[in-house]
């Protein structure tokens, strides 16, 4: 089974910004408000990450590790509300790393913790320890040395795991998340409100101050799809497009089609080696979208991309002459 999982390792856990996008996800699906990411080593040596959400019962802690084990299958792929359904993260995770797993329930008096180091489970133990979870991995990638040398530098994965935090943060305001650790990557988000208000101030936190005053508002919808957010105005862009920012159905994703609608938006009033910031939400009905499951990639598959591109680019450029650009 160690075997197996570290296979499915290879394909889930490509570095350590990964695990914190497991963790993350984990945490929130988990119903959790405040979520704190500690890192050091380039998160290579230690990722932490303490939630206070629904917790785990002790005696599903050996379940939680166990590859294909989910709490949270639906009927319908394509009616995910949460956002890991795999059961593959925590036994990926347990299968090159040292794991541990400590969580108290809602309402239970007291906690317990499981680990796993490089496949081995350790029986449950009880611990002390508040409301929630807390999930440590060190030394990532021990029991895998190959994958280990494909590690870029320190300062490289620590900007990874920066910008994953920061990915799933714009998507969930109300949530506080705080990233600490040696790495020295801190980051500070208190939770807002969860609207438009709110949603601007989370985008002042992430992307900056800056350009959360330079920005215009966008809300469009057409046939079923509903586009909202921030873009900004010409005379504020980046010489790459790195501060994009999209969402579909409140996950991140990262998609051609997207960054294409984005230059032909601002086709005439952006030179070529200009990038717009943006921070876009499309929501429509899941059956009209497929987002790539695969936990690495975050492309995106429309039924309907013409729809979808010509919302976007009839939305901005409404927007840019409404604001007279
Ligand atoms: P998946 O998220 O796909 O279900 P994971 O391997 O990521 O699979 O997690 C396995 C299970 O462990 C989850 O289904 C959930 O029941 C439990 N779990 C993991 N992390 C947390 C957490 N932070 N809070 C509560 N439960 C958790
Ligand atoms: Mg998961």
């Amino acid at each position: 089974d160690t075997v197996i999982n570290q296979i499915a390792a290879g394909e889930v856990i490509e570095r350590p910004a990964s695990v914190v996008k497991e963790l993350v996800e984990n945490a929130l699906d988990a119903g959790s408000t405040r979520i704190e990411v500690a890192t050091a080593g380039g998160g290579l040596s230690l990722l932490r990450v303490t939630d206070n959400g629904g917790g785990i019962a002790p005696d599903e802690l050996p379940l939680a590790v166990s590859r294909h084990c989910t709490s949270k299958l639906t009927d319908d792929i394509h009616d995910i509300r949460s956002l890991g359904f795999r059961g593959e993260a925590l036994p990926s995770i347990g299968s090159v790393a040292r794991l541990s797993l400590r969580s108290r329930p809602e309402g239970a008096d007291s906690a317990a913790e499981i680990a796993v180091e490089g496949g081995r489970v350790s029986p449950v133990r009880p611990v002390a320890a508040n409301r929630g979870t807390t999930v440590e991995v060190r030394d990532l990638f021990f029991a895998t040395p190959a994958r280990l040398k494909f590690m870029k530098s320190e300062r490289a994965e620590t900007a990874a795991i920066t910008e994953v935090v920061k990915r799933m943060a714009l998507a969930f305001p109300e949530v506080r998340f705080t990233l600490t650790g040696s790495d020295r990557n801190t980051l500070e988000l208190p939770a807002v409100p969860a609207d438009g208000e709110g949603l601007l101030r989370r985008i002042a936190q992430v992307m900056g101050k800056d350009f959360s005053e330079n920005t215009l508002p966008i809300e469009a919808e057409r046939e079923g799809v509903a586009l909202s957010g921030h873009v900004s105005i010409p005379s504020f862009s980046r010489g790459n497009a790195m501060l994009q920012y999209f969402y579909v159905n409140g996950r991140p994703v990262r998609d051609k089609l997207l960054t294409g609608a984005i230059r032909g938006a601002y086709m005439d009033v952006l030179p070529r080696d200009r990038h717009a910031v943006v921070a876009l939400f499309i929501s429509l009905d899941p059956a009209l979208v497929d987002v790539n499951v695969h936990p690495a990639k975050a492309d995106v598959r429309f039924r309907d991309p013409g729809l979808v591109r010509g919302l976007i680019v009839g939305a901005i450029r409404h927007a840019l002459e409404i604001s007279g650009m």
